[in-house]
């Protein structure tokens, strides 16, 4: 029997609107009879009513200043805790994460506005001496105007919040294209939004397909796009926007090693890699897809990984005891299903794999695998709880194989010997490297970004000086006195 919980809705210049485009429905992913929301998508049409209202509120946003500006990122930080459980229960709902971990990303998110109303009040400027007396040479800041934001439904609100709190406190306007299996949360946070007094036109939500993705970043009046995503789209958006010479942040996929030494302590590090691969069934960018073992004397370690695995709880992110909720989609679980299956053919053997719930959610079981470097999953983003086993026999071989794929997003080593870390941070194509963590999570004030195609060049995401660094425009003034009239 459908139920619907949750009103969905793009939101254009202080209104909510009803798209002209198809209806559509999300389902719940742990019990997919149960439809969590129906919307209309918007179409082409109402992206250029946000744009108009996005350009109309460019400049009274821009006269309000910077510490006005952060005044309201903070009450809508206040917002998000308030509305804490209700937004909790509606990204389970949607997304399928266990109802603690939905918890964690709202209270995240409602820090990252915190962060970004507090760095308000940071330096916006700096002088430089001048050859000319009674010269001052100023650097200042200008915002970009309009910013695309183009997300991803794996943090449905946490990369929202990165992007969107610095985008508004620079003093730009948005549009937002956020992803279709999360339509709830989107409509929440532009909810909290209004509420904490953005004005009308100046945050602009339009929940509509891919393709209208593409259409918002071809807009010639968009003057900055941020993005995070899959490689793919990430680099159909990337031809477009440097065609056109706009400004571009991207954050996209990750394949991503964990290199565990004979010296690791074993709990640690076979506890954080479960964590790190299986962790939102996962669906973390950063997830450890990788376990690499240096050398031998790793029976303990593998012992207590394939016991691990095989333990893992699943069910519906409601159930207080589940662990690992279902997968976004049954499309998704099909995929990570024959990802399996393919590995097993190329010669892969699974080392340990958790129980299936009796449920028609779109489950998939986490899985350790391990087989030759040469299948298909060692180098391919699989989307899913996965990960693949594999030796090397010094340090130098494991980081030429972490090395080895198109990504650099995060990596993980676990041992005892200071050197063999510092190694690892200076030699690891990966924009995160973690010693003796989770190759998942970082702090939201922390630079956080990629190398290779698992990013754009250009300023991180995240951090504060950073963020204005990518939502602005720096300009130099250089500021000569009229001369003083006799
Ligand atoms: P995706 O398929 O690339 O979609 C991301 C966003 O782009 C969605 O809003 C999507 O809309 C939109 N989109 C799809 N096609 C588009 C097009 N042709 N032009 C413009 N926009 C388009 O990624 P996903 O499946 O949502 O998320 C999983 C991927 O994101 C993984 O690869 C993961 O590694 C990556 N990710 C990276 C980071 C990071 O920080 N590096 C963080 C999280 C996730 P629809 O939803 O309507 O399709
Ligand atoms: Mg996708």
């Amino acid at each position: 029997m459908p139920v619907i919980t949750t009103p969905a809705s793009s939101f254009i210049d202080g209104s909510w609107v009803e798209g002209t485009g198809e209806t559509t429905s999300r389902v719940n992913p742990a019990a997919p009879d149960e439809v969590v929301t129906t919307y209309r998508q918007a179409g082409p049409q109402e992206l250029n009513q946000a744009i108009n209202a996005a350009s109309a509120a460019s400049r009274a946003w821009d006269r309000l200043g910077v510490v006005a500006r952060g005044r309201i990122l903070s009450t809508a930080a206040a917002l998000i805790r308030d509305r804490a459980d209700e937004i909790a229960r509606v990204m389970t709902a949607e997304h399928g994460k266990p109802l603690a971990e939905s918890r964690l990303e709202v209270d995240a998110s409602a820090d990252t506005f915190d962060y970004h109303a507090g760095s308000a009040r940071n330096p916006v400027g700096t002088e430089y001496p001048s050859s000319h007396p009674e010269e001052r040479i100023l650097t200042v800041r200008r915002p970009l105007g309009i910013v695309g934001v183009i997300t991803p439904w794996n943090f449905p609100l946490q990369i929202p919040a990165w992007k969107i709190a610095p985008a508004l406190l620079q003093g730009n306007t948005v549009v937002w294209k956020s992803a279709s299996h999360t339509p709830g949360v989107s409509t929440l946070l532009m909810d909290v939004l209004a509420t904490a007094g953005v004005p009308a036109g100046v945050a602009n939500l339009l929940l509509g397909p891919g393709s209208l993705g593409s259409e918002l970043v071809s807009h010639p009046a968009v003057a900055g796009v941020t993005f995070t995503g899959s490689v793919p789209v990430g680099h159909h958006i990337r031809g477009i926007v440097c065609g056109r010479g706009a400004k571009l942040q991207m954050e996209l996929g990750g394949h991503n090693a964990s290199i565990v030494l004979p010296d690791a302590d074993v709990d640690l590090a076979a506890s954080s890699i479960v964590n790190a691969a299986m962790g939102s069934t996962g669906q973390k960018c950063t997830a450890t897809r990788r376990v690499i073992l240096v050398g031998d004397g790793h029976d303990a370690f593998l012992d207590q990984l394939r016991d691990r695995v095989a333990a893992l709880t699943l069910g519906p992110g409601t159930d207080p005891a589940t662990q690992i909720g279902p997968i976004i989609s049954a499309s998704a679980r099909d995929e990570v299903d024959a990802a399996i299956d393919q590995a097993v053919h190329e010669g892969g053997q699974v080392l340990a794999q958790a129980t299936l719930p009796a449920s028609d959610g779109y489950f998939v079981a986490p899985t350790l695998l391990t087989g030759p470097t040469s299948m298909t999953i060692c180098r391919e983003e699989v989307f899913g709880p996965v990960a693949t086993v594999l030796h090397a026999d010094t340090v130098d071989e494991a980081i030429e194989l972490a090395n080895a794929t198109e990504f650099g997003l995060t990596a993980a080593v676990f041992t005892s010997d200071e050197r063999t870390a510092r190694r690892c941070v200076t030699d690891l194509d990966a924009g995160i490297v973690k010693v003796n963590a989770p190759s998942t999570g970082s702090e939201l004030h922390a630079p956080f970004g990629g190398m290779k195609n698992s990013t754009f060049s250009g300023p991180r995401e995240q951090n504060s000086a950073a963020a204005a660094a990518f939502f602005t425009h720096e300009k130099t003034a250089y500021l000569r006195l009229a001369p003083e009239e006799a």
